[in-house]
């Protein structure tokens, strides 16, 4: 049977459409905060983002200017009503370019405050809304997100981290791992499976604070990459978390997660173009000013042509997050596009860094050099909200209908 027999159901979407969607230029007030946002990152970031990756923590008056006016970074898509800049998912996009042209770790700092809001806003009781979302974007409260466990990432549903229900209680016992910032965490969505369903259980999500009995950071894991913001193990120890602090509905927390990431992957995307656009910049800049056999290094089709070629992609991967973050803002259906871009925007990010490298040559490769920090935070964003492979798992079964 050829693939013009098959109706669209059959192919499940496999075949590639005839296009449907053309750019909109940025909005001036969307303009104006990417300005602001660029004159933040050059004064304020890029000076420290050396310090930022060998102290692996933000200074906390960064953290103090990134959540003050006018800049309001944290929680920024947080509605103005509950505290927040009311930032759309496109201009998150633009926040997360900026801040991951500095630094990675920075920009993750900022887009877990995008994820947690967003996560409770699709969860979340009313009354747990009035009291969480205005403390995160006066960054009172910082929460993290605890889902990968010791059994790992990509399937959610295989993890051991369980839980039991008594009276108007549940009991969480389990181990998670690579949890982000949890040293600077007033609280933690946890997600765990009901203990008696056995190891493919729908999963739960809780709401737990960092200092509840049984809590505990019980190691610090370095990653290579990333290192301006910390990840840890947190070991939850039959931890008693009221039913007031479940999120949603029994069993349904991968469904919130899933419309979470519908709406935040765009962005994360393009704080990973951030990091290409920053290797892009250090690689030209080297190439103009240096010298080999007498003439500028950039004048070698063996240098500029991979640095247009990259530029080619840098510029159509933002095209699509952007357009997968305006379908999040318009309520419109964006999973293939938000997926498609998280993994193109990866791998260019890091081509770019290892084009800065074979550009800065040995220079390139030394401790003090912005080229090896971007090569290191390019291979490790790529495992942030679903690693690669993960997003060809989702793909695969959305285009051919396959599982895993
Ligand atoms: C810097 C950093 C910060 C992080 N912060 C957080 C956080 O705050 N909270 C949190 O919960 N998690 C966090 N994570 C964890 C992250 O979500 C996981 O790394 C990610 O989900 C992948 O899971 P894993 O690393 O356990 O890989 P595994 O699930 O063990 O998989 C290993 C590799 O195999 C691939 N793979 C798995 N199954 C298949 C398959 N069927 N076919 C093909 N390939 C497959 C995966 O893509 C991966 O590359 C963080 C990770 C990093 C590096």
């Amino acid at each position: 049977m050829t693939a013009q027999t098959l109706t669209p159901s059959e192919t499940a979407g496999g075949l590639c459409p005839p296009p449907e969607w053309t750019a909109a230029p940025l909005t001036a007030s969307t303009q104006e905060l990417r300005d602001l946002i660029t004159d933040f990152v050059q004064r304020e970031a890029i000076p420290l983002e050396e310090e930022i990756d060998r102290t692996h923590k933000l200074p906390p008056s960064l953290w103090q200017k990134l959540a003050s006016d006018p800049y309001r970074l944290i929680g920024a898509v947080i509605p103005k009503e509950y505290g927040g800049r009311g930032a759309t998912y496109v201009e998150c996009c633009v926040i997360m370019e900026e801040l991951g042209y500095s630094s990675f770790s920075l920009a993750t700092c900022v887009e877990t405050t995008t994820i947690v809001p967003t996560y409770l806003m699709q969860s979340a009781s009313e009354e747990l809304l009035k009291e969480f979302l205005p403390a995160i974007a006066s960054y009172e409260t910082y929460i993290g997100i605890a889902i990968t466990d010791m059994n790992g990432g990509t399937d959610p549903a295989a993890m051991s981290t369980c839980f039991s229900c008594g009276d108007g209680e549940y009991r969480l016992q389990g181990k998670k791992r690579l949890v982000s910032l949890a040293d600077n965490c007033n609280a933690f969505i946890v997600m765990a499976r009901e203990e008696s369903t056995g190891a493919r259980g729908a999963l739960t999500a809780f709401l737990i604070d960092a200092d509840t009995p049984g809590l505990r950071l019980a190691e610090e894991e370095f990653c290579f990459g990333m290192r301006g913001h910390t990840t840890w193990i947190v070991e939850l120890d039959d931890c008693v978390v009221p039913a007031s602090r479940r999120l949603g509905d029994e069993g349904r927390a991968m469904q919130y997660l899933f419309r979470t990431l519908d709406r935040t992957r765009g962005s994360y995307a393009t704080g990973a173009l951030g990091v290409a656009r920053r290797a892009l910049d250090v690689a030209t800049e080297f190439a103009m000013r240096t010298e080999t056999f007498g003439k500028r290094l950039i004048e070698n089709q063996s240098i500029h042509f991979p640095l247009i070629e990259i530029r080619a992609r840098l510029e159509a991967a933002r095209l699509l997050a952007h357009k997968s973050s305006a379908a999040a803002d318009a309520g419109q259906p964006n999973r293939v596009d938000t997926s498609l871009a998280k993994v193109l925007a990866g791998a260019i990010a890091i081509d770019a860094a290892s084009l800065a490298i074979t550009v800065l040559g040995g220079r390139g490769t030394t401790s003090d050099s912005v080229a090896q920090r971007l090569l290191r935070d390019s291979h490790t964003l790529q495992f942030g909200q679903g690693s690669p492979n993960a997003q060809f798992i989702g793909l695969a079964h959305d285009f051919y209908g396959v599982r895993p």
